[in-house]
């Protein structure tokens, strides 16, 4: 699929980079938001996808104007490549301040680790050029130390894992139902409790959101559509709700 156009006005773009993602790892979608010839890269992958990426990224906009890199949670498949992205750009990166301990372990460089700015538990709003982005908290939503990112001028939610499919051959939802089954499994097993859903729900839903971009699979686009996954969401039975069923002891 090749890089698509979410949104675009005189000083405004939203990305969907080409999916670089290949044999057995997990498809993942990187965003890209360019505000004024400033760049914005989310969850930018590991490292089979860095150097595709990197080229991809290179015919929008130089990399020296790519400003910051979002890693909403400390999995491989966001944040394995960092040291690259850190070394070959000036961008400041956000990481959720838990894991910012842990980042090192994938080999970031101690003369870049201070270039990734902790995210504080209630998130904050950064400036890309002078556009607001508001980054906002979805703890639980899988990881412990999770962030979203929303877009009010292109009216985009970057939502990391949730909503996220597996399966499905499109990259944009035209039936919601059908949909379910791709993003079921996943939701029940790697989201943490209904509480969290709920809670996130309430959070999102003052928003205006035209899609629902998540970090795997397909978007969600519409409001109708939009609405209809925070419905979902907010009565999904997950994780926690659901552990009975495996906390047994394997028989020996
Ligand atoms: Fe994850």
């Amino acid at each position: 699929m090749p890089t698509q156009v979410l949104f675009e006005n005189a000083e405004h773009k939203n990305l969907l980079l080409e999916d670089f993602t290949s044999g057995r790892m997990v498809q993942a979608n990187q965003h890209l938001i360019l505000h004024n010839g400033k760049a914005m890269l989310l969850d930018p992958g590991g490292h089979k996808v860095y150097s595709a990426a990197l080229e991809e990224l290179s015919t929008y906009v130089s990399p020296s104007a790519l400003q910051y890199i979002f890693f909403s949670h400390q999995d491989p498949d966001i944040v394995a490549a960092a040291n690259g992205w850190l070394m070959v750009t000036d961008a400041q990166a956000f990481l959720p301040q838990l894991w910012i301990r842990f980042i090192t372990h994938f080999g970031v460089d101690d003369f870049l680790v201070d270039r990734i700015e902790a995210l504080p538990d209630q998130g904050r709003v950064i400036e890309l050029a002078g556009s607001k982005l508001a980054i906002l908290p979805a703890h639980f939503l899988h990881s412990a130390g999770n962030f979203q990112v929303y877009d009010p001028v292109s009216k985009i939610l970057y939502s990391g894992d949730l909503g996220a499919s597996l399966g499905q051959t499109y990259v944009t939802v035209e039936n919601f139902d059908d949909h379910i089954q791709y993003m079921e499994g996943f939701h029940r097993r790697y989201m943490s409790s209904n509480k969290a859903l709920k809670l996130w729900a309430t959070m999102v839903k003052p928003l205006e959101i035209e899609i629902i971009a998540p970090q795997h699979g397909a978007m969600i686009v519409g409001k109708e559509n939009v609405q209809r996954f925070i419905a979902w969401s907010e009565g999904l039975a997950c994780g926690l709700d659901l552990l009975e069923r495996v906390y047994r002891l394997p028989r020996v």
